[in-house]
């Protein structure tokens, strides 16, 4: 009887360590796996210095990473702005991770920061697809017809309904929407919400509505004298 113990308490031992064997394994993949970006920002947002951010050309690479939440090096900026995080600064840094693809679908587009950021990504060869609202855009201080003058695609309603969406999807993995216009207005005056999230469901979603509202405003399809069809 006792010669059989040893074999048992072994081959129990080696049944118990497999059937732990993919949890062990899981765990092991858990501990690697990145979490999905999440992030909320509130504003108004403090006045920063966003130059280093706009202009440092490693700028992108520096923000992909969980380094991306230290403070933005000063890059030698001399200006009297603080230097340091703040929730337009976060905004810039979650657009610049862009590599292949944004879109942005927004009422009013008037913040001249955005406006650099979305316009190096474009320079950076990101494909940038923007749909706004046609009364809004004619503005003064809009940042539509800058992005048009640089070659970015710009699609706008013809309704008397406002376009009134604040979303943008980066890559088509990260989501980032709230009540935020990006006006410099909202950014520094306004007490608003923006969510930052990759997620596979939401970001499905909306990238649908985008592309619905994308092929809605096709250019093939605007009426330019509406006023004469009804001339009967
Ligand atoms: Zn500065």
């Amino acid at each position: 009887m006792r010669s059989l113990r040893w074999p048992v308490a072994v081959a129990l031992g080696l049944a118990l360590a497999l059937e732990a064997l993919p949890a062990v394994l899981r765990w092991l993949r858990g501990e690697r796996r990145r979490r999905p970006r999440r992030e909320v920002l509130f504003f108004p947002s403090q006045v920063t210095c966003t130059e280093a951010l706009l202009q440092a050309p490693d700028a992108p690479l520096a923000a992909a990473g969980p380094s991306a939440l230290t403070p933005a090096a000063p890059g030698g900026c001399q200006c009297s702005l603080p230097h340091g995080e703040s929730s337009l600064s976060s905004l810039l840094r979650a657009l610049l991770t862009a590599r292949a693809s944004l879109e942005l679908c927004l009422f009013a587009f008037s913040s001249p920061q955005l406006g650099r950021a979305v316009q190096l990504l474009h320079q950076r060869g990101v494909r940038v697809r923007v749909i706004t609202d046609c009364d809004y855009m004619a503005l003064n201080g809009s940042q539509i017809g800058l992005l048009r003058k640089a070659g970015i695609q710009v699609r706008h309603d013809q309704d008397l309904g406002y376009m009134h969406h604040k979303f943008a999807i980066v890559d088509k993995k990260v989501l980032i929407t709230g009540s935020l216009n990006w006006t410099t207005q909202a950014i520094q005056n306004n007490r608003e919400n923006v969510l930052i999230m990759e997620d596979e469901e939401y970001v499905k979603v909306f990238l649908e509505e985008f592309e619905r509202i994308w092929e809605e405003f096709n250019p093939t399809k605007y009426t330019f004298f509406p006023q004469e069809k009804k001339i009967h």
